[in-house]
């Protein structure tokens, strides 16, 4: 199985976690539906498996970037719900709309998405986005009336339908700052005058991971979820368990060499890390190439439960730990979890402060040279 046997380079992931993940959101948000998000390869935990599992559990949407993801989604024969928001000119707006896939628009794409279904001879599926406050994409406040309207234009031609309004969420993962406040109003008021307009909306939709697990007042119909998804925790106070989540990546590799060196042994490119006694290093097979950030010197991995420090430089494929215990050792093909669930091996948020990231990007970046494998 995918659990034992070979493996040198590992990221394998608990689909039952992303199922337990998914009916905890939904045990949370009820009656708002959940969006599955799985853009960039479902945060590198491999889109389809994941989007599967998700759906299995009771999401009922995927969400994702851009459109060459959510193709690959359709290709793969998933007909949920989908929805891609981020796009340039050169976006296959008539894919998407061939395949049911639904456009979210800040501007600039609706002409675009009204004439590619014009030569599509179908409408497309649209969600108007505003920007309540995150700066980055999103119609400004003071152009949304003349998009609704734009819009509205084209649904009358029959090129277009919108079925929903979104924005997305600046500073849910910090509960304690007033910004939440002003975007979830800003969000009300444009629904209103999407309504008042004579939209008939589906979906509204505002909340990320943060937002659903701390705004019920920013669930409306539906809430994207992505970290939350794979188990991990947004917040910088508060640890997976203590939101009743799994985190469902554990990333682990083997003993590729371990060996005694004497006192002030120099350590990997730059030797810039020298052992302060005899002891024992074990190389570990991953590097800056898997994904594991080459900053991260002070970053922990578990053999047999116990931690041990990354020591020296993180280069391309490999890394050094020190064992600090001269009489201590393991064999080649010893397990080396980097990170994972339960209190046993350090987490991807510790990955993250050794690295001064988000645990968003160390999963994320784990590269396409580590086998995924699913349980
Ligand atoms: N919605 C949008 C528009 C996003 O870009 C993202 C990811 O950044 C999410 C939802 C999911 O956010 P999170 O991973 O915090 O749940």
């Amino acid at each position: 199985t995918a659990t034992s046997g070979k493996f040198d380079r590992q990221a394998l992931i608990s689909l039952d976690a992303i199922r337990d993940n998914v009916r905890q959101f939904r045990k949370v948000t009820e009656p708002a539906r959940v969006m599955a998000v799985v853009k960039a390869d479902a945060y590198g935990h491999g889109a389809l498996p994941v989007a599967r599992a998700a759906l299995e559990a009771g999401a009922s949407w995927l969400g994702v970037a851009h459109i060459s993801e959510a193709l690959v989604l359709r290709d793969a024969g998933i007909d949920a719900p989908l929805l891609a928001w981020l796009h340039t000119p050169d976006s296959d707006f008539a894919a998407a709309i061939r395949a049911g896939v639904d456009i979210g628009i800040s501007g600039w794409e609706l002409e675009h998405v009204a004439a590619a279904a014009h030569e599509q001879e179908r409408p497309a599926r649209i969600h108007l986005k505003i920007d309540t406050g995150l700066g980055r994409n999103g119609c400004p406040p003071d152009e949304w009336e003349a998009l609704i309207g734009r819009a509205q234009a084209f649904q009358d031609e029959g090129l277009l339908r919108v079925v929903g309004v979104f924005s997305h969420l600046a500073v849910a993962d910090e509960p304690q700052r007033p910004e939440t406040d002003e975007q979830i109003d800003r969000f009300r008021a444009a629904v209103a005058a999407a309504e008042d307009a004579g939209l008939h909306l589906e979906v509204r939709h505002l909340a990320n991971t943060p937002g659903a697990l701390t705004r019920p007042d920013a669930h409306f119909d539906l809430v994207r979820i992505g970290l939350g998804l794979y188990g991990l925790s947004p917040f910088e106070n508060q640890r997976a368990e203590d939101l009743k989540l799994t985190p469902a990546m554990t990333l682990r590799t083997r003993v590729a060499n371990c060996k005694k060196v004497p006192v002030d042994q120099g350590v990997s490119y730059g030797l810039h890390y020298r052992t302060q006694e005899p002891t024992t290093l074990v190389l570990v097979p991953m590097g800056y190439a898997d994904g594991v950030p080459r900053i991260a010197s002070g970053a922990q991995v578990a053999i047999r439960g116990r931690r041990y420090d990354v020591v020296g430089r993180i280069a391309m494929d490999q890394f050094v730990v020190d064992l600090k215990s001269a009489d201590a050792g393991f064999e080649p093909g010893e397990e080396i979890i980097l990170f994972g669930p339960g209190d046993d091996a350090p987490d991807a948020t510790d990955w993250a402060v050794a690295s001064g990231t988000i645990n968003y990007e160390i999963v994320t970046r784990i590269s396409g040279r580590v086998p995924r494998a699913y349980t």
